[in-house]
């Protein structure tokens, strides 16, 4: 079988570790990431939430109280086969990771560490 650089983008396995609170894929090139839940929804891509650090940006004033998002995860849905659909405790289930921008995300120290970059859908 031909190595592309596509195929590299490609998940074998998904797992949601509820305890360790961390989404693991396993690529098909051998290679394993570990995001952590609060960081994916941290950057969940989706228009809510762009929206809402938008505001956050434009006043830096803005002081938000309380508990940050739900990290838990309720589930998970493959997007046709480039992407990712998290569906949080809370009900919000808005972000497409898709997962090329996983793995250029992936925060382990062969790969440089957890990327503050939004995820794009490609
Ligand atoms: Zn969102
Ligand atoms: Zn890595």
């Amino acid at each position: 079988m031909a190595m592309t650089r596509v195929a590299t983008h490609r998940p074998q396995k998904l797992a949601v570790d509820r305890a360790a609170g961390l989404l693991r894929i396993s690529w098909v090139d051998g290679h394993t990431s570990n995001f952590r839940l609060a960081w994916l929804r941290a950057v969940c891509p989706c228009a809510t939430c762009a929206e809402a650090k938008r505001t956050a940006d434009a006043d830096p004033l803005r002081l938000i109280v309380g508990p940050g998002p739900s990290a838990a995860v309720t589930g998970a849905e493959l997007v046709g086969n480039y992407a990712l659909r998290i569906i949080w405790a809370d009900g919000h289930d808005g972000g497409i990771y898709g997962f090329s921008g996983l793995r250029a995300s992936c925060p382990c120290a062969e790969c440089g560490g957890e990327a503050p970059a939004l995820l794009q859908v490609e």
